[in-house]
């Protein structure tokens, strides 16, 4: 396990023996191009190392399980709705301007009637906006629940999209809705590169990219961090299960200067305990201070990976005085 350090001495910014002064107020956001990388691992453990003053924020509202590994005892659950058009037709003039003016093809005009395609809705409010005699009210459709509860100092919240949903967005904002400031805030993003993530990653101080050294790991890694260089958000890599595959995601990091902060190799202890459903960190303690030492290297490059991250395929020069 000595190897996670290994790579930390490659392309690290904070030794060892640094020491840090440890800041909250910062959102960093865990993804991965694909599932089952270890995302939620990474997140779950680095909530319980802080110790307190944490949020962590399931954002992966399709398939949570967080909770799963952080045992939150919830005190809140909440349904979450979002809006959605309701059309009076005893007062509509069938002019068709709600029609035109969604982006989404989510209502239509046909032989004098409104069709609402609900599961199409972004909840914009441009079709009643629109309407020149009043005929379409805000409505509201349920997405799912928010669930609110804590674990030994660590304040956690998650979203659940109801059973065939596919509109995750919003529930994903409502749940960053709860950002505290005053605390480090991890979420927990949903796997891919799709609207989702992106809602995920947006606006947080630092995108961690857990990886796996295999061609599909380094096919999504590839997506995952094109995606976190359009938000133009600082960004390091978490590479699991590092003693397997190939050295493909370590050359590909090294040619685009992606600072690989962690590995967490093959373990059948670390494995076991996962399945079931215990913290790498309470198993073996030795962990916790690896997880706060890539708290302090996410710290560090989050103030000073200062350029846009885009400039690394564009100005190599400059991100090589970075890292
Ligand atoms: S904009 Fe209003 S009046 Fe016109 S078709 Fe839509 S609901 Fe009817
Ligand atoms: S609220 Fe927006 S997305 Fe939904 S039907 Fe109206 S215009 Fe379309």
């Amino acid at each position: 396990m000595d190897g996670a350090w290994g790579a930390v001495a490659v392309y690290g910014v904070v030794s060892k023996n640094d020491l840090i002064e440890r800041r909250f107020g910062m959102i960093i956001s865990i993804a991965s191009g694909k599932g089952g990388t270890g995302k939620t691992t990474v997140a779950t453990n680095l909530a319980r190392s802080m110790g307190c003053n944490v949020q962590l924020l399931d954002c992966d509202v399709e398939e949570p399980n967080a909770h799963l590994f952080i045992h939150p005892s919830f005190e809140e659950t909440e349904p979450f709705f979002m809006p959605v058009p309701e059309v009076n037709e005893t007062r509509c003039t069938f002019c068709g301007k709600c029609a035109d003016i969604c982006q989404f093809k989510a209502i239509a005009v046909v032989n004098e009637h409104v069709l609402v395609f609900e599961e199409l809705c972004h909840g914009c409010g441009g079709c009643w906006e629109v309407c020149p005699v009043g005929a379409i009210q805000e409505g509201r459709r349920k997405l799912g629940v928010i669930q609110r509860g804590q674990s030994n100092g660590i304040e956690f919240i998650h979203g659940r999209l109801r059973v065939g949903e596919a509109m995750s967005p919003p529930l994903i904002k409502k749940v960053r809705s709860f950002e505290n400031p005053d605390k480090l805030t991890i979420i927990d993003a949903p796997p891919g590169t799709s609207c989702p993530v992106i809602a995920s990653m947006k606006d947080t101080d630092f995108v961690l990219l857990v990886t796996e050294p295999t061609p599909f790991g380094l096919h999504d890694l590839k997506l995952a961090v094109g995606a976190t260089q359009i938000l133009d958000i600082p960004l390091g890599l978490v590479i699991n299960r590092s003693d397997l595959g190939d050295d493909r995601v370590r050359k590909y990091a090294l040619q685009r200067r992606l600072p690989i902060l962690m590995e967490i190799p093959f373990d059948r202890q670390i494995a076991e305990a996962y399945s079931r459903g215990e913290m790498l960190v309470d198993v073996i303690p030795q962990w916790k201070d690896r997880f706060l030492r890539l708290y302090d290297q996410i710290q560090h490059l989050s103030k000073h990976q200062t350029l846009n991250t885009k400039y690394q395929t564009q100005r190599p020069s400059l991100t090589a005085r970075i890292w």
